[in-house]
């Protein structure tokens, strides 16, 4: 094959390495030049990835935010509809667990007076 040293189409089955820009099969993970891990999937660090945030989320609720918006493979409206779907959660949640306080609370009232009739 010749090298025209300029660009390759990923149809000869080379492409140019992002990282070092030699000339690499297309179908490799990691460029036999300079080592890097090669393919978007696969380089993407595990608190970018889908499973990661939702993870991140469990742990540490609305803190993960971050994540989301530094995260680099993700457009603005994939960013805003994560953050939304954050913000809802983290309402019905805090809600809930208000609810349920007020709830206890009331239960805690009610025995108290009925400790005071008898
Ligand atoms: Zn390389």
């Amino acid at each position: 094959m010749v090298t025209t040293g300029v660009e390759s189409s990923p149809s000869s089955g080379y492409v140019l390495c992002p990282f070092c820009a030699e000339e690499i099969r297309s179908a490799a993970v990691k460029c036999k030049h300079c080592g890097e891990m090669i393919g978007g999937a696969k380089s993407t660090p595990a608190y970018f990835r889908p499973m990661g945030m939702f993870i991140a989320f469990l742990c540490v609720g609305p803190l993960m935010l971050p994540l989301v918006w530094w995260n680099p493979n993700h457009p603005r409206s994939t960013k805003l509809a994560i953050t939304l779907v954050v913000v809802v959660v983290t309402g019905v949640l805090t809600w809930s667990t208000l609810s349920g306080i007020d709830r206890i609370m009331d239960y805690y009232r009610l025995l108290d007076d009925l400790g005071r009739q008898s």
